[in-house]
């Protein structure tokens, strides 16, 4: 049978948004030594706004846009948000007459006749696309038609305004090692990291390369020792689901992130990983 003591920690975290599957979760909050974050709408805001339009091959701003709006017309990448609303106009559905989302790393649509890449320079590469690789300040949509380059949009995301106090928070309680992986370029990536104090960043990763990163570090922490992943379930449900912990922001995340999540978190506040480790040791106190 279940110690009381696990009801009473349930629902404490369940009054303050945190949905905890299972009062063997809470034992493992009690022992999680690595914090591993998810960048993009976990420890950023997860919409981004349009900053930077720059067209190439003689294709003009309003014309990159709606190509790669279209390209973008059946995503739910906040990505795709960001570059449908920035166009801003009407999209016909029926003219996307085929779509495929290639999982961190953008989208391939047939539109206008034509096959529109859409996403990282990583796709471009892969797709041996040619372009210039000048860096920007924040992530990069790189858009080709019929294999030719056909330019890019720039996109700003935010931290979110509690994510430092996050990652201090879980400090204080003891985390041995903060680490985030993200899908998204270097440059990007190492600049949230340093913001918030993270001790270790990883880059440029596709969804199966995230899951390697959780088992080499589950190599490296001691024998009791748990790693809690967060995330906020756009496609990274194979690392919630690996993971000692899984936790998703429920309100951003798909239903099958909530699904294969551990914890969920309802508020998409990274903070809320501090007061669910506080209330499991807390309760730990109580029942042992
Ligand atoms: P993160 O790991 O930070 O959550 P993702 O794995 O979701 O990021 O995405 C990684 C990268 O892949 C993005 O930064 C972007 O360059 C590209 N990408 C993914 N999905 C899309 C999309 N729908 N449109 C354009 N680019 C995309
Ligand atoms: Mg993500």
């Amino acid at each position: 049978s279940i110690p009381l003591g696990f009801f009473g920690g349930i629902g404490a975290a369940s009054k303050q948004g945190i949905l905890v599957k299972g009062g063997n979760y809470l034992e493992a909050l009690n022992q999680v030594e690595i914090v591993v974050f998810d960048k993009t709408g976990t420890l950023t805001q997860g919409s981004f706004r349009v900053t930077e339009i720059r067209p190439a091959g003689g294709i003009s701003e309003q014309e990159l846009l709606e190509t790669a709006a279209y390209a973008e017309l059946h995503s739910n990448h906040p990505i795709a948000d960001s570059i449908r609303a920035a166009y801003g106009g009407e999209l016909d559905k029926s003219k996307v007459a085929d779509y495929e989302e290639i999982s961190g790393l953008g989208i391939r649509a047939a539109w206008n006749g034509a096959t529109v890449l859409a996403g990282s320079a990583k796709l471009m590469r892969s797709e041996h696309v040619a372009f210039d690789g000048e860096t920007a300040p924040g992530t990069v949509v790189h858009v080709a038609v019929d294999g030719r380059y056909a330019g890019r949009i720039v996109i700003a995301d935010e931290i979110k305004a509690d994510a430092a106090e996050a990652v201090r928070g879980l400090k204080a309680l003891g985390i041995r090692r903060t680490v985030m992986l993200t899908g998204d370029v270097r440059s990007v990536g190492e600049a949230v990291g340093r913001t918030l104090g993270i001790d270790e960043v990883h880059a440029e990763l596709l969804p199966e390369h995230k899951v390697g990163q959780i088992e080499r570090l589950e190599r490296s922490k001691s024998p009791k020792g748990k790693i809690l992943f967060v995330g906020d379930g756009i496609n990274d449900t194979p690392v919630l689901a690996r993971a000692d912990i899984g936790v998703a922001m429920g309100g951003l995340g798909s239903d099958a992130a909530i699904e294969a999540a551990d914890v969920v978190i309802m508020t998409d506040e990274p903070s809320k990983l501090v007061t669910a480790i506080g209330i499991a040791k807390r309760t730990r106190r109580i029942v042992w």
